[in-house]
């Protein structure tokens, strides 16, 4: 859907920010751009949506050439959230949300409505968020109304640079979590530059290797993990690896659970593995909840053992 053909930036003091990328991006994928500082990852995130002029080659979105749409028709279409959330601090968050909803000139109910669907999708109750202005809501939740304003026209890509490396660790998970979640429900094609291998891991359908301006790998996370191609790969995703042991890949069925025990101490699904761990260390075994129902147990013995393997295996995935 969107495909890099040739693409060179060359700056007029010689230096290459990419050169010569050459890949696709598929519709509705969520594609990852991982590398050090200065690697080439903006840039190419900002040449789609024209930010950036190419000093050669083409990128084609849809098949047509990025230079023969109208800018205004592209950028509509391209949702951009940035590390600084930005959000107009005199309007209202209905208002900062409406923003392309307005320039689109869609009719007042249409925007009043998509406010209330957008609010709802990330958590927020719209009749006590709608009104408020930006300063009264938390780091973590201006970030959500970011993500939310580039959503609001409903453009078919989403373009998003480092958006949550400003949050505190918690909030990111948070954020995360919830883009994983309306990623499901929309489906858009959504590009997002991060250097933090961990966040790639979790959020990619494939994730783009680069370094000094040149794509080194693109792999979906397993491969990434699995079949790093050259030292480079290995150890940028070491970093991140710890991530491949899931928390579900761990429970044992409910069947196991005698339902006459407590529930009360309880772990969510979407938990961290070093929480688990912590908690493991005072008690044998924990129910697992999965929307609210137990679906299974973590059993000390059976994570530990599970762990052991993992290391045995040199981090790989078990198999
Ligand atoms: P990343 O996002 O991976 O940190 P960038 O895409 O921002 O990397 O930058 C890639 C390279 O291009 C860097 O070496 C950077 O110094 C260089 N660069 C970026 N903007 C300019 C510019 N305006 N003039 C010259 N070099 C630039």
């Amino acid at each position: 859907m969107i495909r890099f053909e040739q693409v060179s930036k060359e700056y007029t003091n010689g230096t290459y920010a990419v050169n010569s990328l050459d890949f696709e991006i598929r519709k509705g994928e969520f594609f990852v751009l991982i590398g050090p500082s200065g690697s080439g990852k903006t840039t190419t995130l900002k040449m789609i949506n024209r930010l950036i002029s190419l000093t050669r080659g083409t990128v084609w979105i849809h098949d047509k050439k990025i230079s023969d749409y109208d800018i205004n028709e592209l950028r509509w279409n391209i949702g951009y959230v940035l590390q600084e959330i930005g959000l107009f601090p005199h309007m209202s968050i209905a208002e900062n949300i409406a923003v392309v909803p307005e320039l689109l000139h869609w009719d007042k109910q249409r925007i009043a409505n998509r406010v209330d669907e957008l609010l709802t999708l990330v958590g927020l109750d719209p009749g006590s968020y709608r009104n408020r202005k930006p300063s009264e809501l938390s780091g973590g939740q201006q970030q959500r109304i970011g993500v939310v304003r580039a959503l609001a026209g409903d453009p078919e890509i989403l373009l998003m640079d480092e958006p949550f490396s400003a949050l505190d660790p918690f909030s990111r998970e948070k954020l995360q979590d919830d883009l994983l979640n309306i990623q499901r429900k929309i489906k858009k094609t959504i590009v997002f530059v991060t250097h933090d291998m961990r966040e790639a891991l979790k959020l990619g359908d494939r994730i783009c290797v680069m370094k000094e301006g040149e794509i080194v790998q693109i792999s979906t996370p397993n491969e990434l993990l699995t079949n790093p191609v050259n030292d480079f790969v290995r150890e940028f995703v070491g970093s991140g690896r710890n991530l491949t042991i899931k928390l579900e890949d761990l429970i044992i069925p409910i069947s196991q659970w005698a339902e006459t025990q407590s529930d009360e101490n309880a772990i969510s699904i979407s938990a961290d593995l070093d929480e688990v761990l912590e908690e493991l260390m005072n008690t044998d075994s924990l129910p697992v909840k999965h929307n609210g129902e137990v679906i299974g147990i973590v059993n000390r013995q059976h994570v530990l053992k599970y762990l052991a393997d993992y290391v045995r295996k040199g981090g790989r995935e078990h198999e």
